[in-house]
């Protein structure tokens, strides 16, 4: 996190992009501190917000889009119930409303000539970001499973092999599986980055680990979000 304290930025507009998934417009304030280095994998940023209570909860989301031009930047935030801090935040902020943002969070990767990126719902924002980002040249082959069957119309669909799954509410994952399935065969030079629930997350980690046997530096698999666990109350990294 380069910024240690947090940038003061002015909701500009909300749009819903599914019925789960609400996009807040950021300006305001000096956003290019927020700026992330040139092919950074998932950049994101901590969101300082307030509870039902008003006491201060920061919240991490991805940085899905900045318009340097414009000096706004998008935050992509699913939606999973009123109750939760970050939930409330994105369905109830409108156009004024301030924001203390801290960033950009960045985990260094190596350039790599393949990637295999999975995720949930909580990750198609940082997928389809990177889908953007990456050269054109090299390969990407993507596994998204997500309650919204049609999240793949949320990526750019430029040749790369996306496959989308639906989870419906109470069905069990199948993302391991699928990761599983999806890998390429030649691993010389390819990068697993993955976003998800814990369990799932640790799931596609040992895989990637152990099965794959690919070094640390190119698995870059995070807890984005654990059942039960309100953010703060796990690590996002194991
Ligand atoms: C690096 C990083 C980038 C992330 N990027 C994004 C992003 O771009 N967009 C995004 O929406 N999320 C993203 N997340 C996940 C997000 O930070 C968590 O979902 C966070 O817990 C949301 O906070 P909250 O206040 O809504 O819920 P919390 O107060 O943290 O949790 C309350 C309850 O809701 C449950 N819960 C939390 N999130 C979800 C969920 N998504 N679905 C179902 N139940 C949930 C928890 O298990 C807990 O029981 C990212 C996480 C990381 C680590």
């Amino acid at each position: 996190m380069s910024a240690a304290r947090p940038i003061t930025a002015t909701v500009l507009a909300t749009c819903n992009l599914a019925p789960d998934l609400r996009r807040l417009v950021l300006g305001g304030g000096d956003l290019r501190a927020l700026l992330p280095p040139p092919g950074a994998l998932g950049p994101y940023l901590k969101l300082h917000l307030a509870d039902a209570e008003g006491c201060e909860r920061i919240r991490t989301y991805s940085l899905r889009h900045f318009d340097l031009q414009r000096g706004e930047l998008h935050v992509d935030i699913a939606l999973h119930g009123e109750d939760s801090v970050g939930s409330r935040f994105a369905l109830q902020a409108r156009p004024g409303d301030k924001v203390g943002l801290r960033g950009p969070g960045v985990i260094p990767a190596p350039p790599c000539r393949s990637y295999l990126l999975a995720g949930d719902h909580t990750a198609l924002p940082a997928i389809a970001r990177t889908l953007e980002t990456l050269p054109g040249d090299v390969a990407v082959t993507v596994v998204l499973e997500t309650p919204n069957p049609d999240a793949r119309c949320l990526l750019a669909y430029t040749g790369r092999d996306i496959c989308c799954l639906q989870r419906r509410p109470g069905e069990p994952s199948r993302l391991m599986d699928a990761v599983s399935e999806a890998t390429p065969q030649k691993r010389e030079d390819l990068m697993v980055w993955a976003g998800a629930e814990a369990g799932i997350a640790r799931a596609i980690r040992k895989y990637a680990r152990t099965t794959l046997r690919l070094p640390p530096a190119r698995c870059q698999i995070l807890n984005y979000w654990k059942a039960g666990r309100a953010e703060g109350e796990f690590d996002c990294m194991a």
